[in-house]
């Protein structure tokens, strides 16, 4: 990528969309709308500086919504360019509020609340469309209880937990852990101020709370409306340090996850949502299973699929080595629900094909390996481009002629041919480029004849 980003011949036009496309092969007109950064990519340093004072807190969707950004951001901190961007659906200026920080830290003056979308057009020989793929949503399975069940993950959310720049920084902490230690901090900052209440009510009448409290429960307020309104926040005092002193005992237990497993096919492989199989998630769960037992060595894996698909140069290999080396157990099985046990931890009730026996059994986290599905926008871009989408949803291509759309000149690669993993992505796309080298040189030949 950062070769990509230095080469002489390529320009990156990151945050931006086709709007528009006419011509044909040799001799297409793209319209593209560069989004307004509301920063000045040229003069954006990329040190953070902005990002470092900005009050307003954001759900980071890159980490999953496991932690917070600011409204000024960079998606993630190896990105091309190396800019920041505004988010202005939270950012203060752009909700009628007096903000600008970022405005007066950057030293690079590089803010600029005044900038404007900016399209432009440009002349292409040939195009390649290479968007991708989206996560499937397990929400729609409702007996995996994603969401309803905290430590029910999805594959991705498991690798931004392994990742040292993750929510986590690489610990594998349980989230409905992470959810009582956010309600700790919280109480922890509202008990702070009580007390600091309560110390100015101790000081104006010369006796400790408790003390005055003995009094009032005995005696009651004699009217004082003063009397009552220090009563009832002593109360709500006790009650807060009651309900802390709980959370905090549970969470001393609390350690990080050990116990894994791992359910293939979710989505996939499946005639209620995807037919196919997505490729890639049997080697990625083995992938992140690996990870896990490399960052705590008491880690155990549990991988259940009705079958695992190891099919690629040395994959079978690294399969049996997850076995051999990393704790992991491969289960030739069918989830059929996910329950909550004790401390929130899911219990698995499936079938062993092999054994052909019901089980249950109990995990401190489970990872979904969900479906590779179209992108969204898939549809609206084939209508840009017109080109065709196949009946699973990624772009139309033909046997003979596997890289090319329905329309000449137009080349697909990567996930939005169809799920495949990064290796043949890439390989994809050297072929993508090369066909599209043909029809640019084509046209050149005709030029010069
Ligand atoms: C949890 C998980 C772990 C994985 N781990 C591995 C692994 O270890 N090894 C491996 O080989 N593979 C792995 N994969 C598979 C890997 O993610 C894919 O093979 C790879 O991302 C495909 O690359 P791509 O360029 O086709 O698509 P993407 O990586 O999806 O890139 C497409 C890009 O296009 C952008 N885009 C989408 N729509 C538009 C639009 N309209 N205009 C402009 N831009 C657009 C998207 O924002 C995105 O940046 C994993 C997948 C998952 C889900
Ligand atoms: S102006 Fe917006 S982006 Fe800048 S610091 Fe304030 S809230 Fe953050
Ligand atoms: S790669 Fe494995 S988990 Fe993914 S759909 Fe295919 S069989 Fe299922």
């Amino acid at each position: 990528m950062l070769d990509v980003g230095r080469h002489p011949n390529v320009e990156l036009m990151a945050y931006s969309e086709v709007e528009e496309v006419s011509g044909t092969a040799g001799c297409f007109k793209v319209k593209v709308r560069k989004k307004a950064r509301y920063v000045d990519q040229d003069k954006c340093t990329g040190c953070g500086a902005c990002t470092e004072k900005c009050p307003t807190d954001v759900l980071d969707l890159y980490n999953e919504k496991h932690s917070y950004r600011k409204a000024i951001y960079s998606w993630f901190a190896q990105g091309i360019p190396s800019t920041h961007a505004i988010d202005t659906d939270h950012c203060r200026v752009f909700n009628g509020k007096k903000c600008g920080i970022c405005q007066k830290k950057c030293e690079a003056n590089a803010i600029d609340f005044d900038q404007v979308d900016e399209v432009v057009e440009l002349d292409v020989g040939a195009i390649i469309t290479s968007v991708g793929y989206d996560v499937f949503d397990p929400i729609k399975i409702p007996e995996y209880r994603y969401r309803d069940l905290p430590n029910v993950i999805t594959a991705m959310e498991f690798e931004r937990f392994l990742s040292a720049s993750g929510p986590t920084h690489g610990h594998l902490n349980r989230p409905s852990d992470i959810i009582v230690n956010s309600k700790i901090k919280d109480l922890e900052k509202i008990e702070n101020r009580s007390t600091k209440a309560l110390a100015r009510l101790e000081e104006k009448n010369g006796k400790s709370s408790a003390e005055f409290y003995a009094e009032y429960e005995a005696n009651g307020s004699g009217g004082d409306a003063t009397l009552d309104q220090w009563a009832d926040k002593y109360k709500e005092y006790q009650n807060l340090v009651k309900e802390l002193t709980t959370l905090k005992e549970q969470a001393a237990t609390f350690s990080t996850a050990s116990k894994l497993a791992f359910i293939q096919c979710v989505g996939s492989r499946d005639l209620r949502f995807y037919p196919f199989c997505s490729g890639f998630c049997c080697m990625h769960s083995i992938k992140e299973a690996i990870i896990a037992h490399e960052h705590d060595n008491d880690t155990t894996s549990t991988i259940f699929g009705m079958d695992i698909r190891a099919v690629g140069k040395g994959f079978d290999e690294y399969k049996v080595r997850g076995s051999n080396n990393s704790n992991i157990t491969y289960k030739r099985s069918r989830v059929a629900e996910i329950v909550r046990g004790d401390n929130d931890n899911p219990v698995l009730v499936y079938e062993d094909t092999q054994e052909q026996k019901v089980m249950r059994e109990e995990f401190d986290m489970v990872v979904l390996a969900t479906a590779c599905s179209p992108t969204k926008g898939m549809q609206d871009l084939a209508d840009i481009l017109g080109i065709e989408i196949n009946k699973f949803g990624f772009f139309k291509t033909s046997r003979d002629k596997p890289l090319d759309t329905s329309k000449e000149g137009i080349f697909v690669c990567g996930c939005a041919h169809s799920p495949m993993d990064i290796p043949e992505s890439v390989a994809q796309a050297s072929s993508a480029a090369s066909r599209a080298v043909q029809v640019v040189t084509r046209e050149k030949l005709l030029e010069v004849s």
